[in-house]
């Protein structure tokens, strides 16, 4: 099988790539960014990596025109972003989604479109099943512009799905592990490894009581897999995670157990220190995974203790090679 996987060179995407071609498959990937996360399968004969974007008109046509199923996972993601450029996120994810969608309808491919938690915004009734309401700020506050761009290239789907593409919508809730981030930047793991090999203080926001369910990479690309494969997911919104709630507090506590060596110590921090006036934090993000179980046959194996061993195992030997 041929599979064209767009932001293929991203964290999601790269492990994804390694699932396809452990598989035997054929990856191409479509990016703009740098090869650093999928360098290791450069040497493998059915990958490609192809160093463009998803606003390449000409170029995505000929690539969905030969794929088989392809995986749209090109967006702008990490809070940073969507805060300091709100029109490049709704760009990228709301245009950019609609391009590879129009070249696929053309051609009749399968798309599993790369959605997040995040569409949920702050809904205080948890755990959420994927019909639950979307609870959202204001449009004048950037931090809802990430999610409400994910929710359209949602719609767009099920547009198209009504008019015959076969689609699948895929929600992440936390996924982390081996090249989540650069160190220092984006999700809370990278942030965390960061102040533990510098020996800085862990910054835990508010009291730390908010949560996550923390869901390792192996586990989310089985189900990403079994999107692509599995008819009965065609037309569905699937959430993609663990429903082991973790608060932020434990997780700082864990990592320092975990890392070991540390002198880090937690230091609880306001919000406004860490993401400016503007953002705004959700207290408890936790999935319904029934669909996830039923519909693609996928149950979460890795304990987060586990998937964060290896994790940090991985960050720290990176660091050592400098
Ligand atoms: N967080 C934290 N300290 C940091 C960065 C993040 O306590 O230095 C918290 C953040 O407030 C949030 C959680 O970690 O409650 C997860 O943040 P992340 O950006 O990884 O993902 P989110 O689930 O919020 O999209």
């Amino acid at each position: 099988m041929r599979v064209l996987i767009t932001g293929g060179g991203g964290f999601l995407g790269s492990h994804l790539s390694d699932a396809f071609i452990a598989r035997g498959d054929e990856v191409y990937v479509l990016d703009t960014g740098s090869i650093i996360k999928v360098r290791h399968l450069l040497d493998s004969p059915g990958f490609h990596y192809v160093h463009d974007s998803i606003f390449n008109l000409e170029l995505l046509d000929g690539l969905v025109a030969k794929a088989d199923l392809i995986y749209h996972l090109a967006a702008v993601v990490g809070v940073e972003h969507y805060v300091a450029d709100p029109y490049q996120t709704l760009n990228v994810n709301v245009n950019g989604t609609q391009n590879v969608l129009k070249a696929a309808y053309k051609y009749n491919k399968r798309v599993v479109f790369g959605s997040t938690s995040e569409v949920y915004g702050r809904n205080p009734k948890v755990p959420w099943s994927e019909h639950d309401d979307r609870v959202l700020g204001a449009t004048s506050v950037d931090r809802w512009c990430y999610s409400t761009s994910k929710a359209v290239g949602e719609h767009f789907c099920f547009a198209y799905h009504k008019m015959g593409l076969p689609v699948v919508v895929l929600r992440f809730f936390n996924v982390y592990g081996p090249r989540l981030d650069r160190l220092d930047v984006g999700r809370v793991f990278t942030i965390f490894m960061g102040q533990l090999l510098r020996g800085a203080d862990i910054t835990v926001v508010g009291d730390g009581s908010q949560t996550r369910c923390f869901t390792y990479v192996t586990d989310a690309v089985k189900g990403m897999v079994q999107a692509g494969l599995k008819q009965e997911a065609v037309g569905e919104a699937i959430n993609i995670g663990t429903e082991v709630e973790t608060s932020i507090l434990e997780f700082a506590r864990l990592m320092i157990k975990l890392y070991g060596a540390s002198k880090s110590k937690i230091k609880l921090v306001s919000q406004e220190e860490i993401y400016g006036s503007s953002y705004e934090d959700i207290p408890r993000r936790v999935p319904d995974t029934t669909k996830m179980r039923t519909l693609l046959g996928v149950t979460p194996k890795v304990s987060l203790e586990d998937g964060l061993r290896l994790t940090i195992d991985w960050f720290e030997s990176e660091q050592q090679k400098g």
